[in-house]
Formats: C-alpha cells, structure tokens, sequence
C-alpha cells in the first residue's frame, strides 16, 4: 500500500475523528465516574464490528500482580473496555493501542475561560478537561484503524484497542488488562508528549500522612497542640530530601541533562474543624516521584525516616507519632532506553519511519518527569510499549487544549505505523 494513500485516508476520516473527541471530552469521567465515556467507547467499537470485552475490574484479581497500587474507594465503576480486532492470516506483529479514559479533577470551575465538559475548538486547538490527557489519544488509535478501513484493509495482526480506567492514581486499569490475558508484541500509547517518544519515565509514589493534635479553645491554644501547624516542619523535611534524591550522583543516565526529575508534590490537605479550636487532626496526601531502577521499598523508607526524624524533632509530634499511609500509586520507573532487546529495537525503528515520513523530521524520544501505563507493558508483560501522542497544554491545569494538526499527524504515523508493524490484510 502507497503511504501516501494511507495519509490521505486519515484526511478523509478526521472529520470523524474530531466529532468522536468531542463527544467523549463532553464526559466528566474523572475518578469513580468513568462508566458513560466507557459505556460510549464500547458502542463506538461494536457499531464498528469490533469484539468487545467491557468488564468491572476486581481488585481479587489483581492485588498479588506486580505493579499493582493499593487503591481508594470502592470500584464499582471502574470498567475497562478492550475492542479486538482479529487477523485472519496473522502474518505480522500483534499490537495494543492503549490509552487511558480517566481524566483529573478540573479545580474550580471558574477558573476556566468556559466549561472543561463542553469542548469546543477555537484556531488550531481544542479546549476541554481531557482532550489532550488522553482522549485525544483514544480518538487517534481508534481512527487509525477507521482510516485503514476505509481503504478496504485492516492489520495482518491481532490488535487490542485498549480504553482503560484509573492511569491518573494507580494504573490498575492497565493492570487488569494484563491480568484478563491481553498480550501483544508491542504497545503503542499515545500520551501527549509533543510527538517525541518517551524513552524514559519516572516512577510515582503517592502517601498520606495522618497527624493528630489535641483540641482545646483557641484562647488556651498554649495548652493544645496545633496538628495544622505540625504539618509544616514535615513538609520541609520531605523538600530536603526531594533535593537529596535529585543529587546528580542518584539520577538514573536517562536524566542527567534534567536538573529536577523528581518532584515532590503536597498535593491535598485537610484538617480542623472549627477556627477557634485548635485543629486536633490534619492529613495530607503528597506525590514523589522515583527513578527508573529505584526499588519502591527503599524509596519508601527514606520517606518514613524523613518523616519520623523530622517528628522526633518537634516539641509536639515527638510525643504523638505520625502515621503514614500509601494510598495510590506505587509506580516503578520504566526506561525504554534500557531494553536493548530485537523487538524493543524493531518497534522504535517502525515508529521512527512512521513519525519521519509524516512530521518530515526524525523521532526525538525525551525522558519525562511524570509517569504513564507503559510500565506495566515493559515491566511485568516483557513488551515494548512506545509512548508517543500530540502536543497538548495546561494538562492537569486550566483551559487543557490540545493541537488537532498534531492529532492529525499523530493519528497518520499510527496508522503508517500499524501497516509497518503488522502488515496489512483485505476487510
Ligand atoms: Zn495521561
């Protein structure tokens, strides 16, 4: 098949596609409320003659696995939902498209320009909670396929469209898909990094760490103890061990030119219950991030002993010792760079092609601070999992928007990208 045939067929589908992003930024499926963008995802794959397998995610199934995070709240609307789209002659590679359909909390509402659930497109870009991390993603994978389709051909290879819950606090979505026995010889995962291939990515670990005052009335507040106020000396022990994690001597190759790969974040805080009482209880809930390589286990206990020394220091908490909890993600890093197998190889070198063709500029692959589902494709399942996706801004921040002319490209290189990969078969 002419490459440029397979670009054009992209072209004739886009309209498709943005209309498929649209409606599913137009679902709010943050944590726990995920189940109409999916119950959406699997009508779009039967309508389209796909075998669909939408199921609720056990956590029996999945707690023994490794990579498994502990989890919040119940899961009764975590579903995943996997199109397959089987080969009949299975001459080339097997493939999963992945991405994830959970989105962050929007922050307050009117802090945005307009509604984050009522995408909208203004020039080049489209706005909306999601649209860039990652739905934008879904609708490229998907229409890749469409766009093949329409040409009369589908891949020489099974491939599993995979939409999956929970990549924004454990990745158990991805997890449970492993665990349901979806394999494949490679795994393609658009997050939006700008058209560049991730090569590495942190790992992420998330804890709380619970404080308990004594109340009194504020006008003896000499006699309580203040567990809003025990909280700030910790978080400046754990600053200060964020910068020792960072020291060039601990990064991993992958990060040398970065000068501040591991972020800590206190990302939530809650306590008290009354401005004249001293606040008798306070938790909060903090990200950091880990290098690939870094055993989680280590990571956490120098967490723990930054805590707990810092308490010992402190006039109140000395008497009163903090609890930590891990609630969330328990994320290793993963390094693409570091898998030097055939097959690692052969996939990069299929996108590379792919991505040069369309952007007209060779692939550049970037190590990135955060973490996506790729790990558990290259960690636990020994399968190549390349992360590549459009430009996107203010993901996780106000006024989320992502570039549909790298959507555009990105969905050309995926589906130049599956002919490559797995070869091509008449419908
Ligand atoms: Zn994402």
């Amino acid at each position: 098949m002419d490459r440029t045939t397979i670009l054009h067929a992209v072209d004739s589908v886009f309209d498709s596609e943005l209309e498929f992003l649209a409606e599913l930024v137009c679902h709010p499926s943050t944590r726990g409320d995920e189940q109409s963008a999916q119950d959406f995802v699997a009508s779009q794959l039967s309508d389209r003659g796909y075998e669909l397998d939408h199921w609720q995610i056990d956590i029996q199934d999945i707690s023994h696995m490794p990579g498994f995070s502990p989890v919040i709240g119940n899961y009764d609307d975590a579903v995943n939902v996997v199109g397959s789209l089987r080969s009949r002659t299975r001459r080339g590679h097997s493939l999963i498209l992945n991405g994830h359909i959970d989105v962050v909390p929007t922050g307050p509402v009117d802090m945005w320009d307009r509604a984050p659930f009522a995408p909208y497109i203004d020039g080049d870009w489209m706005y909306g909670r999601g649209a860039g991390d990652m739905k934008a993603g879904l609708a490229s994978n998907l229409f890749a396929l469409e766009a093949l389709k329409h040409l009369g051909l589908r891949p020489a290879g099974d491939v599993f469209f995979q939409s999956v819950v929970e990549e924004e606090c454990t990745g158990n979505g991805a997890l449970a898909c492993l665990q349901r026995g979806y394999h494949a010889d490679a795994a393609l995962i658009p997050e939006p990094f700008a058209e560049k291939m991730v090569s590495s990515q942190v790992g992420v670990i998330w804890f709380q760490v619970r404080l308990k005052g004594l109340p009194t009335h504020v006008a003896y507040a000499g006699s309580g103890a203040n567990a809003i106020e025990a909280a700030v000396p910790l978080f400046e022990a754990l600053h200060r061990l964020e910068r020792r994690m960072n020291a060039m001597e601990c990064r991993h190759h992958d990060y040398t030119n970065h000068t501040h790969a591991l972020n800590l974040n206190i990302g939530k805080i809650e306590g008290g219950d009354w401005a004249s009482s001293v606040p008798a209880w306070c938790v909060f809930d903090a990200r950091m991030g880990v290098f690939p390589g870094q055993k989680l286990e280590d990571v956490r206990q120098m967490i723990e002993d930054t805590i707990f020394e810092a308490a010992r220091n402190h006039p109140f908490l000395a008497r009163s010792r903090p609890e930590v909890v891990y609630n969330g993600f328990a994320a290793e890093g993963y390094s693409f760079k570091d898998n030097k197998s055939a097959a690692a190889r052969a996939a990069l070198g299929a996108l590379d092609r792919a991505h040069s063709l369309v952007a007209g500029k060779p692939l550049e692959q970037e190590a990135i601070t955060a973490t996506t589902d790729a790990r558990f494709f290259g960690l636990y399942a020994d399968t190549p999992a390349l992360v590549y996706g459009p430009r996107a801004e203010a993901i996780h921040g106000f006024n989320e928007r992502v570039d549909l002319e790298a959507v555009r490209r990105v969905t050309q290189t995926t589906a130049l990208f599956i002919a490559d990969w797995c070869g091509l078969e008449e419908q």
